[in-house]
């Protein structure tokens, strides 16, 4: 017997972030008995060892019991947030290149699954910088999608696609949402019994002012960059001590261990062999910085007269110790600061 789903209309992934929009486009194409599958763009902040399937957004899914795909954001997509054709919007988040790029890795997975088109829950006139209709109409051709591409919660506001016109999609079950308001989507959440649901840029830390002032630091600085350096901005204190290098200090022991975990990929790793935190340092040191981190170790590690010393590593070889050295200044550290 053939899969299930092969008795149903036809097959359409919907780009789920996990955000009541995208969830309710979901829902909409499942009651017209549409084989429904999500598609979830991991961004670069997401530990590289995370399991997709215990993060939040597949807990919404299950809810709705939408079956989900994951795709991890990779070189392809920082080289997007290096240099966005589109631009940024007001903080880091690329917006229009970022939807693209989903919208075009969608794209592969519904010609690998022979399905019939790629649905997302965006609305007409939502927000000012992606879901504007003549944006909406550049995105659809900007991701080779043109005619594939549907917007269930606002399909009456734009002209038919392929799929409904070949009746896989009934035109006549999707809806006209227009604008700003939320009140419809709020409906809809409360009619198909919708509880959780995730924020609705989904806590993109592309949006958030002092993780954006860490990405802008990061790309302006270093010419090789990866999905750790993302990972690794959403933990501990960061400063710039130099054009050429960035240093993370931990918080506290859950981050210290964090750090501790990826320090085969730092190209200095500090750690003390008395209770202060460990330094991840990305980036050259010159002549006289190495005691730049010991001293920013004696500033956030327990005084003692002799504390011990500070084993140093290069991509996880041990290549020296150093002694802390006197405490750095509060004005210093401040001077230092990535914000
Ligand atoms: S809010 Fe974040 S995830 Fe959403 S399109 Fe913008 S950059 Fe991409």
């Amino acid at each position: 017997m053939h899969r299930k789903e092969s008795l149903k209309r036809g097959t359409g992934i919907v780009l789920f972030s996990g955000g009541l929009d995208s969830m309710l486009a979901a829902r909409l194409l499942m009651e017209q008995d549409i084989d429904v599958i999500g598609f979830h763009c991991l961004l670069p902040f997401v530990a590289p060892d995370a399991d997709p399937t215990k993060l939040k957004p597949a807990k919404i899914a299950a809810g709705i019991n939408l079956s989900l795909r994951f795709h991890r954001c990779g070189k392809e997509y920082l080289d997007i947030i290096r240099n966005p054709a589109h631009g940024y919007g007001k903080q880091a988040n690329p917006c229009i290149d970022c939807h693209i790029y989903f919208i075009a890795k969608a794209a592969e997975l519904m010609r690998e699954l022979k399905a019939d088109f790629v649905a997302t829950g965006e609305v007409v006139g939502q927000r000012p910088m992606s879901q504007m209709k003549h944006t909406m109409n550049h995105i659809e051709k900007a991701s080779g999608l043109q005619g594939y591409l549907l917007r269930p919660l606002s399909a009456k506001l734009l002209k038919p696609t392929i799929p409904e016109q070949a009746n896989i999609v009934n035109r006549d079950m999707l809806l006209a949402l227009n604008g700003r308001s939320r009140k419809a989507q709020l409906n809809l959440a409360q009619r198909y019994i919708i509880t959780e649901y995730a924020s609705p840029s989904g806590g993109c830390l592309f949006t958030d002012t002092f993780i954006s002032g860490r990405v802008f630091d990061l790309i302006e600085h270093h010419r090789e960059i990866d999905t750790t350096d993302f990972y690794l901005l959403t933990i501990g204190r960061h400063f710039r001590i130099s054009e050429a290098a960035k240093l993370i200090v931990a918080r506290n022991e859950i981050e210290n261990s964090e750090l501790e975990k990826y320090m085969h990929t730092a190209d200095y790793f500090f750690m003390p062999g008395f209770k202060a935190p460990s330094i991840f340092i990305k980036g050259t040191l010159a002549d006289g910085e190495i005691e730049i981190a010991g001293s920013m170790i004696s500033r956030y590690g327990k005084r003692h007269s002799d504390p011990g010393a500070i084993s140093v590593f290069q991509k996880g070889k041990f290549v020296n110790t150093i002694h802390p050295g006197a405490s750095m200044t509060g004005d210093r550290l401040e001077s230092m600061r990535i914000r």
